[in-house]
């Protein structure tokens, strides 16, 4: 039998991507994917830092591989992603079962260090060159999703928001070349996925000489075969009418928009360094929605930032009063070593964070409701992912601007774009009965 892998990965959409390039690696070295952690040779654990939650969880996935460790010494673990970045040498001295280190720059060296079979080895660079980014070898990925696929765009961030350990742990922004980008969209579309999501820590910043983000959809959409196009996630200070006017006017490109206000207030939005007034945020949404009436929005927002009263908060309901999201994702403030923001007082005390996330999530849970409510007796036009991980009878499928939909089960309609009847509606999905026929759309 072949050696397997087994691969947990915490965090974001990025982390996901690296996690499938990793796994595109060791497959093409004949290594087999497997999802039992008990069946494998290679233990990957891909980390995430931006807040202390998903870092204590990989701490204490990674305590956990010690038992396995000491029952089948021969199993290499092999630790990577953002936690390394900042802590490799506690994670050396603490953690000897861990056999490889490697940080968010180097992961795909991972094969050559597994086949070095010197251990342990810790490699965590600082950063590296956009020049050195041209030259990183082009990865066929393992999808998680056959029909939907990300494609990592730009990495590292500038900003510096007050908060944030991104810029520590991923460096500066870099973008990747355009016609690498679309080599790679050609390449998952010839495996046939339908639809990309382009990815960046800032994606509206993408800059790789004259082309700029509304070129680089332009040029995706171009891709045969690819019928849907998304982008995250987007700063308000970068998100401009050139790339509303791109949502607009590209077809392939989805009615969808990730724009994380994280506070209404200006005060907290100054203290967290973020570049935007909320007058300045609301003004781009107000733009964003008359230009393209169907777009949903999604945003993230942090509560019981230091120093965050209660009428700041009143403020960011308020500024959600006003916008209106579609989706959204709502956090207590964690201070995060090596940021600005570690150096304040945390003081907002524990309960009163979660009463203003508990007062945040229903507004935007009611929001959500209401906006999918409008939607029921509409026709959709859904991508069909395959079975819903919870009901085998059920299928599920995306809109264009990214909200989930049931519909009953038919094997035969996988990765097809059909259209849908939304029947029902809440505030996390809908329901819809599957139309075959439909003027104007023929993609089925
Ligand atoms: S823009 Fe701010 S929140 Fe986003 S990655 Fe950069 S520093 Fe972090």
């Amino acid at each position: 039998m072949g050696k397997r892998f087994f691969i947990k990965t915490f965090g974001c959409q990025m982390n996901v991507n690296d996690s499938e390039k990793i796994a595109g690696i060791l497959a093409s070295a004949g290594y087999e994917k497997t999802e039992s952690l008990e069946d494998a040779d290679v233990v990957v654990v891909n980390t995430c830092s931006v807040r202390a939650k998903p870092d204590n969880k990989a701490y204490s996935f990674i305590g956990e591989l010690k038992r396995l460790k000491k029952q089948r010494p021969d199993v290499t673990v092999v630790v990577t992603g953002c936690v390394p970045q900042k802590d490799w040498k506690f994670i050396t001295e603490r953690y000897s079962h861990v056999d490889i280190v490697l940080g968010t720059f180097n992961f795909y060296k991972v094969l050559d260090f597994i086949r070095s079979g010197k251990r342990p080895v810790v490699e965590v660079l600082e950063t590296y060159s956009e020049k050195e980014m041209d030259v990183l070898p082009l990865i066929e990925p393992v999808l998680t999703n056959p029909h939907v696929a990300s494609v990592t765009v730009q990495r590292g961030c500038n900003r510096f928001c007050t908060y944030c350990i991104v810029p520590f742990v991923r460096g500066r922004e870099r973008s990747v070349p355009p016609d690498r980008v679309v080599d790679e969209v050609k390449r998952l579309a010839e495996r046939g996925v339908k639809e990309i999501h382009l990815l960046g820590q800032n994606v509206d910043f993408y800059r790789y000489g004259n082309v700029r983000l509304p070129d680089l959809l332009y040029m995706v959409s171009q891709v045969e075969g690819i019928e849907r196009v998304r982008f995250m996630t987007s700063h308000p200070a970068g998100f401009d009418l050139s790339i509303i006017k791109a949502i607009a006017g590209i077809p392939e490109v989805c009615e969808y928009v990730h724009l994380p206000p994280q506070s209404g207030s200006n005060r907290i939005l100054k203290k967290m360094n973020r570049g935007y007034t909320r007058e300045e945020y609301i003004e781009k949404v107000l733009m964003l929605k008359e230009e393209v009436p169907d777009v949903a929005l999604s945003g993230d927002f942090i509560v019981g930032f230091p120093g965050e009263t209660v009428d700041d908060f009143e403020q960011t309901l308020s500024l959600v009063e006003e916008c209106v999201f579609d989706q959204a994702f709502v956090f207590e403030y964690s201070p995060r070593p090596m940021t600005e923001a570690f150096l304040l007082e945390d003081n907002v005390p524990a309960e009163e964070k979660n009463r203003r996330l508990t007062e945040l999530n229903n507004l935007l849970k009611k929001q959500a409701k209401e906006r999918n409510a409008l939607l029921v007796g509409s026709m959709q036009e859904i991508l069909i992912e395959g079975l819903s991980p919870s009901n085998d009878k059920k299928m599920i499928g995306r809109t264009r601007n990214n909200k989930i939909v049931l519909i009953d089960r038919d094997d035969s309609l996988e990765g097809k774009l059909v259209n849908v009847e939304i029947t029902e509606a809440s505030s996390f999905f809908m329901k819809g009965r599957v139309i075959k026929q439909m003027a104007g759309v023929e993609k089925w």
